[in-house]
């Protein structure tokens, strides 16, 4: 039976760059995915800063350059026509990116690494999860293999997780995305900025992945699915015929690639770590799009899961309370992050509110600035003050 240092299950941003790391840290890791790549997912596609310095680090920027888009910062708008926009703070620039061609490239990348065992195709079945000192085992393409380490990094409905016993309830009401893409002519906007269009019930985001290709997510809450039923596409474009402007364009450009919907979003398991098992990306807890953080985060975080993994080797201990540093570290870097988007989705709640506090956005653009410096995680949570709380809610 074959023997690796780690078994990664899910070989999107999260589980890709955690073998690639482990990979260079001297680790055999095999890295399983059951899509044949490149796969869509319905996503933003919006990189924040911090997610693009990642993938500079892992040595991807030059091969990403020629897929993605930079963009220097976020646009909200109203339907009545109010605009906010701000920049990411000392000139940083995000990266919008056709997934197909992120999560392709860094499984690319994994496929060059002697250290990685890359199975595409493959959906991993029959998880034996490690207990008493005795590894995990799994089912891939029929073959059993094993590890001291499982690492889930299989999504935001995990079957690891589930697996373990660590899968949350689902909300009643969750949200759900709705997303694609649309092929127009170029946009004759000077920057590029993310747009995100407010509305009562649903808030439609616009991430340029190409100077003529641009990805499109709504989201929605489940009680306000049922127009989407068995009319995604027609409901998609009534929507963004709606709000006009750049979606206006969109609402009547040609669709490449599938429309594709997904949720409940947002799922938090209590924990992210048990006896031989860690969680990342979404599988360890994903936040809610409206901040459109979690591609950034994963590729963050993946570089904590590498150190207490490499530490954990290291002490030849993959015991629950070990690896519980996994847990507690990434809890420590996803706060502020979490805490901005629990105020955005509770704003996007109360559609009067939400439209207040972008008007007052608009009236105080040092405020957004710095909002967006921790959204970009570039800034700690820290850096906003009571004159930031005052310029969102009040706009003084
Ligand atoms: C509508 C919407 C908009 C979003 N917008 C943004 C945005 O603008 N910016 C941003 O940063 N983030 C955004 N996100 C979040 C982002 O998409 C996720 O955080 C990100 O995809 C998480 O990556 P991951 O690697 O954890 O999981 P995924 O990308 O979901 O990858 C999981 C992989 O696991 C594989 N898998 C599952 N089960 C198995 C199995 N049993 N065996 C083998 N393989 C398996 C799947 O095939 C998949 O390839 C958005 C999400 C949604 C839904």
């Amino acid at each position: 039976m074959a023997h690796y240092d780690a078994i990664i299950v899910g070989a999107g941003p999260a589980g890709a760059s955690l073998a690639l790391r482990l990979a260079r840290a001297g680790r055999t890791c095999l890295l399983a995915d059951g899509a044949h790549f490149p796969r869509d997912k319905v996503c933003g596609e919006g990189i924040m800063p911090a997610g693009v310095r990642v993938l500079e680090e892992l040595g991807l920027r030059a091969a990403l350059s020629e897929h993605g888009e930079p963009f220097c910062g976020i646009r909200y708008r109203l339907p009545d026509g109010t605009r906010a926009e701000a920049d990411f703070p000392n000139g940083a620039t995000g990266l919008g990116v056709w997934r197909r061609a992120l999560d392709e490239r860094l499984v690319r990348a994994a496929s060059r690494e002697p250290n990685i065992d890359l199975r595409l195709g493959s959906w991993v079945r029959d998880l034996r999860l490690a207990a008493d000192g005795a590894p995990a085992e799994v089912s891939v393409g029929g073959e059993r293999v094993r590890a001291p380490v499982l690492v889930g990094a299989d999504g935001g409905r995990s079957a690891v997780r589930r697996a373990a016993g660590l899968a949350p309830p689902l909300p009643r009401d969750g949200r759900f995305g709705v997303g694609a893409h649309f092929r127009h002519a170029p946009f004759a906007e000077g920057r590029t900025r993310v747009e995100v269009f407010v509305h009562a019930d649903h808030e439609i985001y616009t991430t340029p992945v190409a100077p003529d290709l641009t990805c499109v997510a709504l989201l929605v809450r489940r009680r306000h699915l049922d127009a989407f039923r068995g009319r995604l596409e027609e409901e998609l474009r009534a929507r963004l015929r709606a709000a006009g402007e750049r979606c206006g364009v969109l609402a009547d450009s040609l669709r490449v690639g599938p429309v594709r919907a997904l949720g409940p979003l947002g799922l938090q398991p209590a924990r992210a770590h048990a006896d031989g098992l860690l969680l990342v990306g979404d599988a360890a807890g994903a936040l809610d799009p409206i901040t459109g953080e979690g591609l950034s985060l994963a590729l963050v975080t993946s570089g904590i899961a590498a150190e207490v993994l490499v530490d954990a080797y290291a002490a030849g201990d993959f015991s629950a309370r070990k690896l519980s540093h996994w847990t507690r570290r990434r809890a420590k870097e996803v706060r502020a992050l979490a805490g901005l988007t629990r105020v955005v989705l509770s704003l996007s709640e109360r559609p009067r509110l939400a439209a207040r506090a972008v008007r007052n956005l608009a009236r105080s653009p040092r405020t957004f600035e710095r909002l967006l410096g921790v959204a970009a995680g570039m800034n700690p949570i820290g850096s906003l003050g009571l004159r930031d709380g005052l310029g969102l809610l009040l706009g003084v």
